[in-house]
């Protein structure tokens, strides 16, 4: 483990590649309401959650996410320019990907994007596992138009570590949750995919949990099994002691009646608690990490 602003990191693994390449677009037109347009300053994510969807957007084997990363080096020059051109909107950072996943805290594509953004005054969200993401308070706290939120699907880091071993812990996440409250942001909480509650964790604890690290919204939807990913989740389970209560991660009746029971206990708390549904296809997901602000008509 590492210390990255005193919240403990998982070293980078050495079999972990990366290579760097050059762009010719940004900027990616977002179809969801509420955000207009998406950037990834990256291809690939260190933190290989098992149920992530990027791989099959991108076409990428499962087998092979999380083992590299391509760094787009010229990703901030290139939206400079777009941000000329192009109408102003909303820019949600990022889709499919981590921007602040370790490969930023040397490359820095994720803060050069949002000094362009800035410049620009065009308005960001902003979403990480990561609690790096702090190092930008500087800049999110100047932006005219932003919400800056962390990925926590489960307050069991015990859980956390089995689907998405190389993701900060929880308790990290938290810290930072608290952080960029304090800095007088507006934080938001992507409870996505739904864990199903494990080690005592009741939809009130995790309400309050929640409100008591200052976050204003929270969103949620529940797994996608589809395209491998709940093989994927199942070999990661594989003779855990929390295997049995981990599978009901797809178990979408149950699941729904955990979410309807946290909504509760959010209003309780004061979070705007949001869910995303698609009924047709249970989740039929697209092309992004639902987000709070795009999630407000079905949530
Ligand atoms: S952090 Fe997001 S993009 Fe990265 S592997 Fe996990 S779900 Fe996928």
């Amino acid at each position: 483990m590492d210390e990255l602003l005193g919240i403990s990191v998982p070293s980078p693994r050495e079999s972990f590649s990366i290579r760097e390449t050059t762009v010719r677009q940004a900027l990616r037109p977002d179809p969801l309401p509420g955000i207009d347009y998406s950037f990834n300053p990256y291809v690939g994510c260190y933190h290989g959650c098992a149920f992530c969807y990027v791989p099959r957007l991108l076409q990428i084997d499962r087998a092979e996410w999380g083992t590299s990363v391509v760094v787009k080096r010229n990703a901030a020059s290139v939206l400079a320019k777009e941000t000329k051109r192009l109408p102003r909107g909303l820019v949600a950072i990022s889709t499919a990907t981590d921007p602040y996943q370790f490969v930023e805290g040397k490359y820095r594509i994720t803060r050069h994007a949002l000094e362009v953004l800035l410049r620009a005054d065009w308005p960001v969200s902003v979403l990480s596992r990561s609690p790096l993401m702090l190092r930008d308070v500087d800049l999110f706290t100047r932006f005219r138009s932003i919400e800056v939120g962390m990925s926590v699907p489960t307050l069991d880091d015990q859980a956390r570590a089995l689907l998405e071993p190389w993701a900060p812990p929880i308790e990290g996440r938290l810290r930072c949750l608290r952080a960029l409250a304090d800095a007088g942001l507006p934080t938001f909480v992507g409870f996505a995919p739904a864990y199903p509650p494990t080690a005592g964790w009741t939809p009130e604890r995790i309400a309050d949990v929640f409100a008591s690290a200052g976050v204003k919204k929270m969103f949620s939807r529940v797994l996608d099994p589809r395209w491998g990913a709940r093989d994927a989740m199942l070999a990661r389970l594989a003779g855990s002691p929390l295997e049995g209560e981990l599978r009901r991660i797809s178990d979408i009746a149950y699941m729904d009646r955990f979410l309807d029971a946290l909504a509760d206990a959010c209003d309780a708390s004061g979070v705007d608690f949001r869910r995303w549904r698609d009924d047709s296809a249970r989740n039929e997901f697209t092309a992004r990490h639902a987000r709070a602000s795009t999630v407000l008509p079905a949530e």
